[in-house]
């Protein structure tokens, strides 16, 4: 595990119903193993502080370039990465919120209080805190930390996780952790690794090992990737790997993830390819057909957000 107490903190997002019981607040963690190709979230991939431009919301004003002490901002916008120091005078000028920060370094404790001002809707709904990204247990004793913190304040907590963690990782959180939730990308290890740069044997072996021997509830998560892994055969092994789950007495949920392209423009501000761009979401009629698969597997399957 890594020592470090500071954490890098993509960002926080408050009233969330999609990622755990109740209402709840994200805290992205930066950070990733993978690199699936349909991430909403591109920002978070990389353990650094970024400073990017969102070139569609310029209106070519140029305050940028003449506000910064550098030199660093070309005429025509380009970074000059070397020159910049991070001094945020672009961020601060620009009229139109273009140029942002993607990521920030917070301690345990300012994470805990900036999540505590969420907990009346957390008593109501029955919702906590949950770390995701990226991958939150990229930076797992800090992960650790904040959730030992978070059960000192009796908030609920839930990890959203690959499941690519070593397995000490997993069974060193999971005191602190009221919920898994994990991925289940591809079945088959080889095309797993195609899309995502990794085998999935260790994913399967964590899932099985957190809602078993650890005895923790588990979420299961299933990103519907149309030309990825929708074909009946995947998704009627993966039911039948949720049926096995859920013999553990620890399936909470499978939650069935139809694509959207919605972090699409991210992309191009992060000067990354988004390789997706051909592809539609699922129709809602496929998306009742795969539902339907785990229905007749007799697993609990809801569709996500
Ligand atoms: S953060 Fe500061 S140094 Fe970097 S580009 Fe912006 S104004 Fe220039
Ligand atoms: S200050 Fe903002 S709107 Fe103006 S040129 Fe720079 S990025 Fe564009």
């Amino acid at each position: 595990m890594q020592k470090e107490r500071i954490g890098l903190i993509d960002k926080l997002q408050n009233y969330c119903i999609h990622d755990g019981e109740g209402i709840r607040t994200l805290v992205f963690l930066k950070g990733c193993d993978m690199r699936c190709p349909w991430c909403s979230n591109p920002e978070s991939l990389t353990m650094d502080i970024v400073l990017a431009r969102a070139d569609f919301k310029c209106e070519d004003c140029g305050y940028c370039v003449r506000v910064c002490p550098k030199g660093a901002i070309a005429a025509d916008y380009t970074l000059n990465t070397g020159l910049c120091d991070m001094c945020g005078a672009c961020v601060k000028a620009c009229p139109k919120s273009a140029w942002s920060f993607y990521g920030v370094e917070m301690t345990p404790e300012e994470v805990v209080a900036a999540v505590e001002k969420d907990r009346a809707f957390y008593a109501k709904s029955g919702g906590g805190v949950t770390f995701s990204g990226g991958e939150c247990t990229m930076q797992s004793m800090f992960l650790l930390n904040t959730l030992k913190l978070c059960k000192e304040k009796m908030i609920n907590t839930a990890i959203e996780t690959n499941g690519n963690a070593p397995e000490h990782v997993y069974e060193a959180l999971a005191p602190y952790v009221d919920m898994f939730l994990m991925d289940v990308k591809h079945m088959d290890s080889a095309k797993h690794k195609e899309y995502t740069g990794v085998p999935n044997d260790r994913v399967l072996r964590n899932i099985m090992r957190v809602a078993s021997e650890l005895n923790k509830p588990v979420m299961l998560r299933i990103p519907l990737i149309p030309g990825v892994n929708d074909d009946d055969d995947n998704m009627e092994q993966t039911a039948a790997f949720a049926a096995e789950v859920k013999e553990t007495g620890n399936l909470r949920m499978v939650n069935i993830l139809p694509y959207h392209s919605l972090g699409a423009s991210k992309y191009g501000v992060m000067g990354m390819e988004y390789t997706l761009d051909e592809t539609e979401p699922p129709a809602q009629e496929k998306i009742d057909h795969v539902l339907e698969i785990f229905r007749r597997a007799d697993v609990p399957v809801q569709q996500g957000g």
